[in-house]
C-alpha cells in the first residue's frame, strides 16, 4: 500500500461562539490543508493510469471543488449564532457557511474528512488530514482513530 498526499492552501474567517479568548472575534487564518490518501498503485499496463494510486488531477480536483473552492475567503459560523446577527451578515456577505458545528480547526478537519471520503473512488481510502490553522497548530484526523 502506498500513500499520497496534496496540500491546499485557503483563507477563512471565523468565529467561535462563547469562546474564553479573541476568537469569539470574526478574525481569519491562512489554513493549510494536507490530503493523503491509501491504495495500491495500479498494475494494469493498459491503462493510462498505471503505476498510480490516484491521479493528484483527481484528488485536486475534488478537493478544490468540495472544500477549498466553497471554504476559501468565506466566513464560517455556527449556526447557534444569534439569529439577528446570522440575518445581518447575510446581508452583506457573499460568502457565509453556517455549519452545525463550533469551526474549530478539529471539528473543520472531521467534517472535511467526511466530505472528501463520500467523493474518493472505491479503491482509494483517505487516510489522514491535517489542518493547519496557524504556522504552529494543527489538527489531525486519521482514518484508524475513527
Ligand atoms: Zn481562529
Amino acid at each position: 500500500m502506498i500513500r499520497i498526499t496534496k496540500i491546499y492552501n485557503f483563507e477563512m474567517a471565523h468565529v467561535l461562539k462563547d469562546y474564553d479568548g479573541p476568537c469569539r472575534n470574526i478574525h481569519g487564518h491562512s489554513y493549510k490543508l494536507y490530503v493523503t490518501v491509501i491504495g495500491k498503485p495500479l498494475l494494469e499496463e493498459a491503462s493510462p493510469k498505471k503505476g498510480m494510486v490516484m491521479d493528484f488531477k483527481d484528488l485536486k480536483a475534488i478537493v478544490k471543488s468540495r472544500i477549498v473552492d466553497r471554504f476559501d475567503h468565506a466566513l464560517v459560523i455556527s449556526k447557534d449564532t444569534d439569529a439577528d446577527m446570522i440575518a445581518s451578515m447575510k446581508r452583506h456577505m457573499e460568502k457565509l457557511i453556517l455549519v452545525d458545528y463550533q469551526p474549530t480547526s478539529e471539528n473543520l478537519v472531521t467534517d472535511f474528512a467526511s466530505i472528501i471520503r463520500s467523493h474518493l473512488p472505491e479503491n482509494v481510502k483517505l487516510h489522514n488530514l491535517r489542518l493547519w490553522e496557524t504556522a504552529t497548530s494543527y489538527s489531525e484526523w486519521f482514518a484508524e482513530d475513527n
